[in-house]
């Protein structure tokens, strides 16, 4: 099948020959041929030699994204099919099954399959389409992972800000099988969450946090644990399990904090061992300091700050400030967890912020464990863009 083909201006072949997914519309010398938005492009080099094919969307400054880098390889049926069977034979081989049933099933452009996320949380799965590509495709998607997963239902989630850059409204629904329950209880190591997958962050629960609630139980027992950020008290309820002796958890959302008590409580843990507060942690963490409460350990999961380079160095600002404030709070010995789920944050310029802030504050603070996203999305080596989550488990004196 003969596809329109798109040009690449001199010098900008580079990327595309490394697998890099993305084409931005500064690249382009010329598009030749009709086509809509949302179709198959062949992608050439400005020395007219053929480098790959993708989908295209001139609304959006990514203007391709790129499927395959082998010419023999139609972007068809069976080619989605070898896609999304990639992306499941590859959690397959992670071994989730023991450890959880709720799990990220594709990771778009980490997994080949630019701009399309799955999750699984028990018997559904949760679908985002971020892209006019995927939008295009996303009754045969659906259909696909129908056909190969057997789930009760499939729920649409597609409530993104990014989707208007591709000149798409939000989508939320069911579409395939039953509309998920209001709350879907998922365990994970041993422990069981209530997601709301039709209205919680994100698809529901923040499944990228999996194995570093695994890793820093440990460091938290028989601590007084500020868990700051806590949303549906994930963390807490590891804490708690691990032998913390109490946690406070603290967010903005009331609804999130409902959660986190009741969570809780499913996994066994009486209302005397924790404390919700609901208030803005910038604020609350000034508040402890001045009324000279102090913890143990502090947990700090902060969402995204950094949307575009622009606001960088605000983003830094942020993490520095809040970071300050919880090392105020940390008795000496004691731990800090500290992340960051901005992409644009490298885990270096990280550090330099924590570094930052321990000096402010006077303390000196040692690494003990550094953390990254779970398995389940893994960072594809030629998109270097696929890594967001980092984090640091500290030792505070
Ligand atoms: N640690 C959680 C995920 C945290 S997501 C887990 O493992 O499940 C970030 C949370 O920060 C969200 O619940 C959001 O409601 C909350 N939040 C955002 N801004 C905040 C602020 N200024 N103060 C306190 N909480 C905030």
């Amino acid at each position: 099948m003969r596809h329109a083909c798109l040009i690449l201006k001199p010098g900008h072949d580079r990327p595309v020959r490394r697998h890099h997914p993305w084409i931005f519309s500064g690249a382009v010398a010329e598009l030749e041929g009709r086509i809509e938005d949302g179709e198959i492009v062949d992608v050439y080099s400005s020395e007219r030699e053929w480098l790959a094919r993708g989908y295209l969307n001139r609304r959006s400054q990514i203007i391709v994204r790129l499927l395959t880098w082998n010419p023999e390889e139609a972007i068809d049926e069976s080619f989605w099919e070898r896609r999304i069977d990639r992306a499941l034979a590859a959690r397959h081989l992670l071994g989730l099954d023991q450890i959880t049933d709720a799990y990220r099933l594709v990771y778009a452009e980490n997994d080949w399959i630019p701009g399309l996320i799955v999750d699984r949380y028990g018997d559904f799965l949760v679908i985002q389409s971020l892209t006019l590509g995927i939008e295009r495709r996303k009754e045969l998607l659906v259909r696909i992972l129908a056909e190969r997963c057997h789930p009760t239902g499939i729920y649409e989630r597609s409530d993104l800000d990014v989707r208007a850059k591709e000149g798409l409204p939000p989508a939320d629904g069911v579409r395939h099988g039953e509309m998920p329950p209001e709350r879907i209880v998922i365990r994970e190591h041993g422990h069981l969450f209530r997601v709301d997958i039709r209205h919680g962050q994100k698809t529901g629960f923040y499944l990228d946090q999996r194995e570093n609630r695994r890793r820093v139980a440990p460091y938290l027992a028989g601590a007084r644990v500020l868990n700051a950020f806590s949303y549906t008290g994930a963390f807490a309820v590891y804490a708690l399990a691990a032998g913390a002796e109490s946690v406070v958890n603290l967010d903005t959302s009331a609804e999130a904090l409902a959660e986190a008590a009741i969570n809780l409580q499913l996994n066994g843990f009486p209302a005397s061992r924790f404390e919700n507060i609901e208030g803005d942690a910038f604020r609350v963490l000034r508040q402890f300091r001045a009324s000279g409460r102090r913890f143990q350990a502090v947990i700090l999961d902060p969402p995204k700050f950094a949307f575009a380079q622009a606001h960088l160095e605000r983003a830094a600002r942020g993490y520095k400030d809040i970071n300050l404030q919880a090392l105020h709070l940390i008795e000496p010995g004691g731990i800090l967890v500290t992340f960051s789920c901005s992409g644009l944050v490298s885990a270096d310029l990280f550090q330099k912020i924590v570094f930052a802030a321990a000096e402010d504050a006077g303390r000196e603070v040692q690494i003990l464990e550094r953390l990254g996203q779970a398995p389940d999305h893994p960072v594809r080596l030629s998109f270097p863009e696929g890594e967001y989550l980092k984090g640091l488990i500290c030792r505070v004196w």
